[in-house]
């Protein structure tokens, strides 16, 4: 007999309820509470008290204070929400076969993007719109609660303002990624007069980062410098996808930038993992390493070296870098069981990157990514009575309930 069944079930009745209602709510029957907070508290027995949009009270449930509403979650595991702080949602159409290409032993290279462009420059805004959208809701359904999503299959003028408005809509974080690829056919340094220039100006209203993918095949340091440069004076955070591919500048210059992230981190050297460490090591936030295992998988590239990244002191993330041809999948959960069991991380290392680390990457930390008193409620409960199953059960349904802001999403 499975712990859960020593309890009542929660009602699934009072869902209406607390969305109707959003005053304080008792969420209780917690058998296990990972926090993630500042003293990694995990406690047993456990509730909280959640006040319009944010955490009031968190304490054991035998102390709990009067609610307007209750919702017993009969012994069941919770964590704080996913912060996925590396997709591309907006895109359409799909690159299986690609994929199937490349499983049969074609190499992955930059170029791919150029057909997703295409299909997505197809879509009209209610087709993009509502495809997002959905790709939102299943993140959520999975324990998501705070999502950063990018531009970056745009690559002109008018379609990036246009993928930079809905990604607005749908996501908390968007991020421009003009410099993803120079578009098939186009001059590299016009694009790119471009990308500082006009496209900048026109979605900036709907972005907070900028973003350059520098790779072999796509920007190269200078390229990307003159980017970011741009894009931070005009007040956008920065984040490099980099050393993906092979080895390159993207770490060290993402260091240089006092970027939040650098993503990817598949092939470093001693030098790249130092300059990661030391800048942790002085005032204020450092830049954070961004693992992103599914991708790896897909590509078939080796596990980015988490272990050893989290060993010399660095702040380490995971994300689903959702996008179509290298990582079509928004599970965090995925994420985190492949970090536990194929990259050295412990549950709760792998827990860490997935929230706090990814509210890092995304210099929110300070609102979410843990579970503290005054923070935003963002809630995962789980169907399991701890979160080591999250690794013991891969791949198994295990998002119970999702409180987003306080209230219910999932
Ligand atoms: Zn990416």
């Amino acid at each position: 007999m499975s712990p859960l069944d020593h309890h009542e079930p929660a009602d699934p009745a009072d869902r209406p309820a607390d969305a109707a209602r959003p005053g304080s709510t008792l969420i209780t029957g917690i058998s296990e509470l990972t926090t993630q907070d500042a003293e990694h508290r995990v406690l047993h027995d456990a509730a909280v008290v959640v006040e319009e949009d944010r955490i009031a009270w968190i304490g054991p449930a035998d102390e709990v204070p009067a609610a307007d509403a209750v919702h017993d979650l009969g012994g069941r595991a919770v964590l704080p929400g996913w912060v996925d702080s590396h997709t591309h949602l907006v895109f359409a159409g799909d690159r299986g076969a690609e994929f199937e290409a490349r499983m049969a032993g074609d190499s992955y290279s930059a170029g791919g993007i150029g057909v997703t462009m295409e299909a997505t420059r197809c879509a009209d805004d209610a087709t993009l719109e509502a495809l997002v959208a959905s790709r939102v809701q299943d993140a959520v359904d999975g324990g998501t609660t705070f999502l950063e999503t990018k531009t970056g299959y745009g690559l002109s003028v008018e379609e990036e303002a246009r993928h930079a408005r809905i990604a607005a809509e749908a996501a908390d974080a968007v991020t421009f990624l003009g410099a993803h690829l120079v578009p098939p056919g186009a001059d590299a340094a016009e694009y790119l007069d471009q990308v500082r220039g006009p496209m900048l100006e026109a979605v900036r209203p709907h972005v907070q980062w900028a973003d350059v993918f520098c790779e072999r095949g796509a920007f190269d340091a200078g390229a990307s410098r003159a980017v970011l440069q741009d894009c931070a004076a005009a007040g956008l955070g920065l984040r490099i996808h980099g050393n993906q591919l092979g080895p390159g500048p993207g770490v060290q210059l993402a260091v240089e930038l006092d970027a939040a992230s650098v993503d990817h981190v598949n092939h470093l050297d001693d030098a790249d993992v130092e300059a990661l460490a030391a800048s942790w090591s002085s005032e204020g936030a450092g830049t954070v390493a961004t693992c992103l295992p599914a991708c790896d998988l897909s590509t078939r590239q080796p596990l980015a070296p988490a272990r050893r990244l989290l060993d010399a002191g660095v702040e380490v993330a995971l994300a689903s870098n959702c996008n179509p041809g290298t990582s079509y999948t928004t599970s965090m959960a995925f994420c985190v069981s492949t970090a536990v069991l194929q990259m050295g991380l412990s549950l709760h290392e792998a827990v860490r990157a997935a929230t706090v680390g990814g509210a890092r990457a995304l210099r929110v930390d300070d609102e979410v990514g843990s579970l503290e008193v005054g923070k935003r409620a963002d809630l995962h409960a789980l169907e399991a009575p701890a979160a080591i199953h999250l690794a013991y059960r891969p791949g198994m349904p295990l998002t119970h309930a999702v409180w987003r802001a306080g209230r219910r999403a999932a």
